[in-house]
């Protein structure tokens, strides 16, 4: 195993766009919280030690645990894994939550990465968007994080706004540099189905961007960012040498990884287990001894289909010699097809996709995927 996840169910704001597990209210906490524990406690027992060289807080918001309830896990994670000297320990944080005094304390109790959710510079941008903080406090985020001497940090960026132009898009990108993050991660606006944005398209009081528009964003991201040193090692990540999210590069890489709390997932090779994403029945579940989880074990054709669809997002593509089928056999057809379209690559035993071909990855992760007949 190389990478913990701890997903904190937890935030501030419901933010209109997003469809992850998380809860505004804060009456679960120390339920959740102990029965994390509890389920971390367990479950590295079954792992016997293992070595541990990624902590991840995902969330929710990570930043709405004290300073010590974030050490506790950290504290307790030492004492049951085998951590490495050089650890990457991230926490994600919101720009509400970043002062100079809480920075200090972060990189103390053993955070050496922090990932910041900025989304925008623009006021009425977070204010669509349901964000907790203001354009404010996003500048004065990052002023902060960039001083504050940690090992790395990332900020998140939304494009293919509603009504978002090019020039927009240009300004928040000159912004954004103006603080020279060590990495970015860019994500298209995607009306996930259930959210609050979900409904406000559906009733026809938000109208979303073509297809066009959020691909020249894209593309002027790609353009940008490369032209400012930053290597896209996947699709919507882009980081300066030696800034990639090692956690982050393990699951596309396919290592086997522990995730802990409401709504995780956890990978072992084989087997793929997710627990419940509700924190009261989590909490119950653990406390009860009864199953709080599910979980599949993966055909020879699913691992090839979800090494198809991470690693062709990546930069460094899809190791044939790895997967459990032979996939040219099956699909030597469409690998040739979007080879002769320039937009794919094989060589050296891998599959990358080409500079061009990263618009269309998971269309062509799909049509190379197998079926049961292949
Ligand atoms: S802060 Fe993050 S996890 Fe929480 S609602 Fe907003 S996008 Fe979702």
């Amino acid at each position: 195993m190389s990478g913990l996840y701890l997903h904190i169910p937890f935030c501030r704001k419901a933010c209109t766009y997003c469809d992850f597990h998380f809860s505004t209210s804060l009456q679960t906490k120390p339920a959740v919280l102990e029965a994390m524990h509890a389920e971390l406690a367990q479950r590295a027992a079954e792992l016997n030690g293992a070595t541990v060289e990624t902590i991840y807080f995902g969330g929710g918001t990570p930043s709405q645990l004290t300073d010590a309830e974030l050490k506790a896990f950290i504290d307790q994670a030492r004492t049951l894994f085998t951590l490495t000297p050089d650890a990457e320990v991230t926490m994600e944080v919101n720009p509400d939550d970043v002062d100079a005094e809480q920075l200090a304390v972060w990189k103390s109790i053993g955070i050496t990465r922090l990932s910041i959710g900025v989304q925008s510079f623009r006021e009425e941008r977070l204010q669509f968007m349901g964000r907790a903080h203001d354009a404010a406090q996003s500048r004065e985020s990052l002023r902060l994080i960039s001083a504050a001497g940690f090992a790395s940090w990332t900020m998140d960026l939304i494009y293919g706004l509603p009504g978002m132009t090019m020039d927009e898009w240009n300004e928040q990108l000159d912004t954004a540099l103006s603080f020279a993050p060590p990495h970015i991660s860019a994500y298209c606006l995607t009306v996930e189905s259930k959210t609050a944005l979900d409904h406000q398209v559906s009733k026809g009081l938000v109208t979303m961007p073509g297809d066009a528009d959020q691909a020249a964003q894209f593309e002027r991201l790609i353009e940008r960012l490369e032209g400012a040193g930053y290597v896209q090692y996947e699709i919507s990540n882009f980081g300066q040498p030696g800034h990639f999210s090692r956690h982050n590069s393990s699951y596309w890489k396919g290592v086997p990884y522990l995730g802990i709390g409401p709504s995780a997932h956890s990978y072992n090779g084989t087997k793929r287990r997710w627990n419940v994403s509700h924190n009261l029945r989590y909490a119950q579940g653990i406390s009860a001894g009864t199953t709080y989880w599910e979980e599949e074990t993966l055909t020879p054709v699913q691992v090839t289909n979800e090494a198809l669809l991470t690693g062709l997002r990546t930069s460094w593509g899809v190791d044939l010699s790895a997967l459990p089928l032979d996939l040219l056999e099956a699909r030597s057809p469409t690998v040739v097809h979007y080879r002769s379209q320039g937009l794919l690559e094989h060589s050296d035993g891998r599959l990358v996709l080409t500079k061009a071909g990263r618009a269309f990855a998971d269309r062509i992760a799909s049509d190379l995927f197998l079926t049961d007949d292949r």
